[in-house]
């Protein structure tokens, strides 16, 4: 007869260290809730706030002691209780042509299985550099060309995590006063700052997104920090209408329209809120965009697909409908990546339809496409763990 005995308590796992929030990211009120619930006297904070905006956003410091005006005390305060941490780097991949490339990895929250992932590409050229950062994990929408889609979505990302983009990014390209160039310095633009411009292009709809995307933009064009000027960033929406004109009196900055179809029909297939906000609506509200002139253009972008929308009569139908909007057109390439069902045009077409667009009165509208080597261009994004999970998937299909 067997004699059972009880289990013997399992010693108690230790606690799982709670990781130390960020302050790198945050707005003037996020940072002084955080400094006086660290302790930090009420009516000094508003003058720490100060002090750390300078340190966080125009010098890029990320060590507590780098932050030489602040008392030796308060430093090793600060530091016990949070961090400068930028979102941390899964890859970083350089382009032929320069344009980089970071999957990043944000911090897991309660209720994810794994920790979410997000893109942010640099391209630069020779006066200027643009970052395209992400609002969001995956996209709701389901844009039949774009990579994004694909992806479901997992999250919004917060105000900290998207400024986080811009830090990381300045960080790795020597974009602070002093700082040494990177290796792979090829291709950068000899302007002061390296990044001039912010386009909200990367994964996800930011306007989904509004509050956080907001909150983000106002850090990244305060003037006495990050100092991006709002003429220099742009906002990217597939069209979600009611929020269009909310965005541009709250936060003045440019706009871009996914537009890449002057048919509802067709729009309804390739941008498929178009079904919830056609053309039309899409086509009032900018032309009621907060500020819009000649001066201050909306940027259409439009997807070259081969024999999907790329015809001489769509071009003139593109003129026609944009017709008394100040208007710049974007002529984006196709960039494919894997099982896209599209191709893009070919170049002939592109020029051809380029053509018709520029003897209309809009100038250079073809965008070239850039980092394509490295699946960094336009709509190629989605966060390398999931292509490998989707190409885990359709290897189990084959095999079934
Ligand atoms: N969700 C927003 C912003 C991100 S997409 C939007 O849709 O506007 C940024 C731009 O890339 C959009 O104009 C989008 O339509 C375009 N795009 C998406 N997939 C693409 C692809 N495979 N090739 C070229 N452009 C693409
Ligand atoms: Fe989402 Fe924009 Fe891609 Fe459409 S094009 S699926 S809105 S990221």
């Amino acid at each position: 007869m067997s004699v059972l005995t009880a289990p013997s308590a399992a010693p108690a796992a230790p606690p799982t260290p709670v990781a130390k929030p960020t302050l790198a990211g945050l707005s003037r009120e996020r940072l002084q809730q955080s400094l006086i619930g660290a302790g930090v006297p009420e009516k000094q904070s508003r003058m720490r706030v100060n002090q750390l905006w300078r340190w966080l956003y125009v010098s890029g410091v990320t060590r507590f002691d780098d932050m030489t005006d602040v008392s030796k005390d308060l430093r090793a305060q600060l530091a016990d209780q949070f961090t400068l941490d930028r979102p941390e780097i899964v890859s970083e991949q350089v382009s032929v042509d320069g344009t980089r490339k970071w999957l990043l990895r944000l911090p897991k929250r309660g209720h994810e299985a794994r920790a979410p992932e997000v893109e942010t590409v640099y391209i630069p050229e020779s006066d200027r550099g643009t970052l395209c950062i992400s609002s969001q994990v995956g996209c709701t929408l389901n844009c039949s060309f774009c990579h994004t889609g694909t992806q479901r979505l997992v999250r919004n990302l917060d105000a900290a995590e998207i400024v986080g983009q811009i830090l990381l990014a300045r960080d790795r390209i020597g974009d602070w006063p002093g700082a040494p160039l990177p290796e792979n310095a090829q291709n950068l633009p000899v302007s002061d700052r390296k990044i001039t411009n912010i386009v909200l292009m990367g994964m996800g709809e930011p306007l989904y997104n509004f509050d956080n995307v907001k909150e983000a933009m106002a850090i990244a064009a305060d003037g006495e920090g990050l100092s991006v000027s709002k003429r220099r960033i742009t906002l990217s929406t597939s069209g979600v209408v009611p929020e269009i004109a909310r965005w541009g009196g709250d936060t003045g900055t440019m706009l871009a329209i996914s537009l890449h179809a002057t048919r509802d029909d067709l729009r309804d297939e390739l941008v498929p809120i178009n079904k919830k906000y056609p053309i039309s609506e899409l086509l009032k509200a900018c032309r009621d965009y907060p500020g819009l002139s000649n001066a201050k253009r909306i940027t259409f972008e439009y997807v070259m697909l081969k024999g999907v929308n790329d015809s001489a009569a769509d071009a003139k139908a593109l003129v026609r409908l944009l017709a008394g909007i100040p208007a710049k057109i974007n002529l984006i390439p196709f960039n494919p990546w894997p099982g896209s069902k599209y191709e893009c045009s070919d170049w002939e077409t592109i020029e051809r339809f380029a053509e018709i667009v520029n003897k209309a009165g809009y100038a250079s509208p073809v965008r070239t496409p850039r980092g394509r080597d490295i699946l960094a261009a336009c709509g190629q994004l989605k966060s390398a763990s999931e292509k490998l999970r989707a190409s885990q998937r359709s290897a189990a299909v084959a095999l079934d």
